[in-house]
C-alpha cells in the first residue's frame, strides 16, 4: 500500500471525513484491521484564508508547495489536497515536489460520466465556482456542461461556507438556501449537483435531496486516493 501525503485544514472541518473515508474505504478493500498509510500535513486555515481574500495566490501557493515538500520527505507517494479551492494553485503545488499530485476534479468528473450525466451545476466557493481552474478542467478535459448560480445566489453559497461551515456552524436555515440554490440550477439544467467545497457535504446530504444526484468531491477524492494506494 502507498503512502498517502494529505494537505489539510482547509478547513479541518473537511480533513476529518477525508481521513475517515480513506480509511473506511482502506478497510473495505482489505478487511480485517487494515488502515490507511497517511501523513498529515495540516495548515492555520487563517493564514490562507486571507492571502485568498487578498488574491495573494502566488503566496499561498507558496505555503502550499512547501507543505507538499514536508510530506514528501515524510513518505508520502502521492497527495491529496483537502481541498478544491486551492486547486487553483495545483500547478505551483505539483511543480515543487516529485510525487503526484491526486486532483479533485478528476474523480469527480469520472463519477458524474459514470452515472451518464452530462450538464450539472457546481457550488463552491466563489473562487472555485467564478474562476476557471475547476470549471474548465471538468468542461476541456472531461467535457462536461458546468453551470454556476447567479450573482446573489453565489455570494450566499460563498458566504455560508467562510462564515459557518469553515467553523463547524450547521445552521438549518442555511440549508435551506442551499436547497434553494439547488433548485434554480435544476430549472436553468443542471441535471445533477457537485458539491464543489469540501465543507458542503457538512450540511447537505444525500438524504435532503432524495430527486437530485449530489457528487461529492470530498467523499470521491477520498475514495479515489484509498483506490490509488492500493493499485500497484
Ligand atoms: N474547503 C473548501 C473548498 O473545498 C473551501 C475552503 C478553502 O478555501 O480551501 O473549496
Amino acid at each position: 500500500m502507498k503512502t498517502l501525503g494529505l494537505i489539510g485544514g482547509m478547513s479541518w472541518e473537511s480533513t476529518i471525513p477525508y481521513y475517515r473515508q480513506i480509511n473506511e474505504t482502506i478497510k473495505q478493500r482489505l478487511g480485517g484491521l487494515h488502515s490507511a498509510r497517511i501523513v498529515l500535513y495540516s495548515l492555520d486555515f487563517n493564514e490562507v484564508e486571507r492571502l485568498q481574500h487578498a488574491g495573494q495566490w502566488e503566496q499561498a501557493g507558496a505555503l502550499l508547495a512547501d507543505a507538499a515538500q514536508r510530506l514528501e520527505r515524510a513518505g508520502a507517494d502521492g497527495l491529496v489536497l483537502c481541498t478544491n479551492t486551492m486547486h487553483k494553485v495545483a500547478t505551483q503545488i505539483q511543480n515543487a515536489v516529485h510525487i503526484p499530485l491526486l486532483h479533485i476534479a478528476d474523480p469527480t468528473a469520472h463519477a458524474i460520466q459514470e452515472a451518464g450525466l452530462s450538464c450539472v451545476g457546481l457550488l463552491g466557493t466563489r473562487f472555485t465556482m467564478e474562476q476557471d481552474f475547476y470549471r474548465v478542467r471538468l468542461e476541456d478535459r472531461h467535457g462536461l456542461q458546468v453551470l454556476t448560480p447567479q450573482a446573489a445566489d453565489r455570494e450566499h453559497v460563498h458566504r455560508i461556507i467562510y462564515e459557518e461551515l469553515c467553523l463547524g456552524r450547521v445552521l438549518p436555515e442555511s440549508r435551506q438556501t442551499y436547497l434553494s440554490v439547488i433548485a434554480r440550477l435544476k430549472q436553468e439544467g443542471a441535471q445533477a449537483i457537485i458539491l464543489g467545497c469540501t465543507e458542503i457535504s457538512l450540511l447537505v446530504e444525500q438524504q435532503h435531496l432524495p430527486d437530485t444526484l449530489l457528487f461529492d468531491t470530498t467523499y470521491l477524492h477520498a475514495v479515489d486516493a484509498a483506490q490509488w494506494a492500493l493499485r500497484v
